[in-house]
């Protein structure tokens, strides 16, 4: 009996997973444009674009930034995109760059060391230790400078206080960001060295990772901070029960003026062009995961996609846009500045830390959902993520069905290659969130839990062509489908919706009669049932943006049907938990 417990909670755990082997094969429409998108799309040249992209710590406005956007325009040059502003009429592949002015001055590192006076080898390396400087460090002057080290606990104003940090380097259990103020522009320290790395990054095994991090620009007092590994961080700790101690620090950084560009690359639609399927990935921070994969993932769908329309194998009839830029900014940039253009903006895909080597960094690959009510109820087998989730409220809940559309495709692409798919319940942090707050229909695929994470650690070596060729074969066939979607295609996907909801009300229903055989209350469970039965109405509902040049009636039909069936099996079910 044992062994029949163990299976059903495998069940469970990866429901997801067993879902893969045995799914309903995708709509014709669908099964041809994977068969398409998988036979042209590279992971290596994904890859490639990684391999340049490593070589760089990228902040907006900086020379690894730029270099990153300048190598896609110049893969979409070559793969037949057009300047926008040169284009023959008529062009379907554009792209144009757009400039904006920067906050502040942008930066990036050039050199940095660490070290105990009195001992012979560094404690940290830039070479070595390429996060080991916070983000807006100023430069030491040459040479480095020479100083006491006090430990001043976490940090707090009273700890700094009765540490007399002024003239010395504080040390801290706890993050420089929210320290470096206090202890520099405030009272006067030196510099700032601080430990905080988060358990998931496991810094008992991983002793030389560092999290990048940055620290408010003071252009006044032109310090630096410096986030340490959990080796450094002890070795300081150890050298001062020993006795009074003396660091020497050596920083050298550029902080220049600068400005924000972002690289918009288009296929335009042939039937609907102001109607958009909108990707983005954001090209700052060091990490070859986060996010340099998501760039290259995203580079080599716009040649793909090239490819495959100059050939006449492909012809959206609805606009795929590619956005290449600063994290979040870059996507509601795109949605607030034009609100005609925003109107017509259908569906919106974050590629945020799409190429990991699930083998080496741990974690699966993630459909981080738009909200549902699982992100106000997680439970069953929704979990949150290590990175971090609250529950949402109800009223963030706009019905859809783009989770399901999209955990569709990507299960296709399982079931012929065996990837690992997951999902979690929204959790914010990428450039999904600007459609949510426009009550749009936006999702991340990412990676989760990545023990590099944000570390330096996160390079080339973690980083896989095969897992990138998954995401962007999903990725494209998710986007051809919606924007050449005819009737047929929209009510085999309304019927498959449909199916997903009925599933998903059964995993519901189990949970909601355990909870009430176990004597919890019947009427919250009938508030859950009653949000998932809205949701799925509403989600079917929604279907009539699907049909390109419009709903027909038999569409309309199979809507209207669709959603009165799901409502009634929610009623049905519902009825059952309270006889
Ligand atoms: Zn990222």
């Amino acid at each position: 009996m044992l062994r029949r417990p163990l299976a059903v909670l495998l069940l469970v755990a990866w429901s997801t997973a067993a879902a893969q082997t045995h799914r309903p094969a995708p709509p014709p429409a669908v099964a041809r444009d994977f068969s398409l998108v998988r036979a042209e799309y590279s992971g290596a040249n994904a890859l490639d674009v990684v391999a340049f992209m490593d070589h760089y710590f990228r902040v907006p406005g900086n020379t690894g930034f730029n270099a990153s956007l300048d190598r896609v325009r110049d893969i979409l040059e070559r793969a037949g995109y057009q300047p926008e502003s040169t284009a023959a009429p008529g062009a379907r592949l554009t792209y144009r760059i757009e400039t904006r002015p920067l906050r502040g001055p942008t930066w990036e590192p050039v050199d940095a060391s660490l070290s105990i006076v009195g001992q012979d080898s560094a404690l940290l390396r830039f070479a070595t230790n390429r996060n080991m400087l916070a983000i807006d460090s100023y430069s030491t002057p040459a040479g480095g400078v020479i100083a006491p080290l006090v430990f001043a606990g976490s940090g707090s104003p009273a700890e700094l206080d009765s540490a007399h940090v002024a003239g010395k380097v504080v040390l801290v259990a706890g993050p420089v960001r929210r320290v470096f103020a206090d202890a520099v522009t405030a009272r006067g320290a030196v510099g700032v060295l601080g430990y905080s790395m988060p358990g998931y990054t496991q810094p008992d095994v991983h002793t030389h990772s560092i999290q990048f991090t940055q620290i408010p620009l003071d252009s006044v007092h032109r310090s630096w901070a410096m986030p340490l590994s959990k080796a450094a961080y002890d070795a300081l700790r150890a050298a001062l029960d020993r006795g009074p101690v003396q660091v020497h620090v050596e920083t050298a950084t550029k902080i220049y003026p600068s400005v924000e560009r972002t690289l918009i690359a288009e296929v335009l639609g042939n039937v609907s062009p102001d109607q958009r399927f909108v990707f983005s990935a954001h090209v700052q921070e060091p990490g070859a995961n986060d996010n340099a994969s998501g760039v290259g993932t995203q580079a080599e769908m716009a040649r793909t996609l090239a490819a495959l329309l100059r050939r006449g194998a492909i012809d959206p009839g609805r606009t795929i846009t590619m956005i290449w830029g600063n994290e979040i900014e870059q996507t509601r940039n795109f949605l607030a500045d034009d609100s005609v253009r925003r109107r017509d903006i259908h569906w919106g895909v974050s590629l945020d830390m799409t190429g990991e080597n699930t083998a080496k960094t741990g974690g699966t690959f993630l459909i981080e959902k738009m909200p549902d009510p699982s992100a106000v109820w997680t439970r069953g087998d929704d979990h949150h993520t290590a990175w971090g989730g609250s529950p949402v409220p109800l009223s963030m809940l706009h019905p859809h069905y783009f989770n399901d559309f999209i955990l569709d495709r990507c299960l296709d692409q399982a079931a012929a290659t065996g990837w690992v798919v997951n999902t979690n319940p929204y959790e914010g942090g990428s450039d999904h969130t600007p459609y949510i707050e426009y009550h749009k229909p936006g999702l991340l695929f990412w990676h989760f839990t990545d023990v590099y994470y944000h570390t330096d650690g996160d390079r080339l070596s973690m980083v896989s062509a095969d897992e990138m060729k998954n995401v962007g074969v999903s990725a494209l066939v998710s986007a051809l489908t919606l924007t050449s979607a005819d009737g047929p295609t929209t009510r085999a996907l309304v019927s498959q919706i449909e199916g997903d909801g009925r599933s998903r009300l059964d995993r519901e229903y189990a949970l909601s009669a355990a909870a009430v055989k176990a004597g919890g209350p019947a009427a919250h469970e009938v508030e859950i049932l009653s949000a998932w039965k809205a949701w799925y109405v509403g989600a079917i509902r929604a279907m009539t943006d699907i049909e390109l040049g419009g709903t027909s009636p038999e569409t309309g039909r199979a809507i209207d049907a669709g959603a009165a069936d799901i409502g009634a099996y929610a009623d049905s079910l519902i009825a059952k938990l309270t006889p």
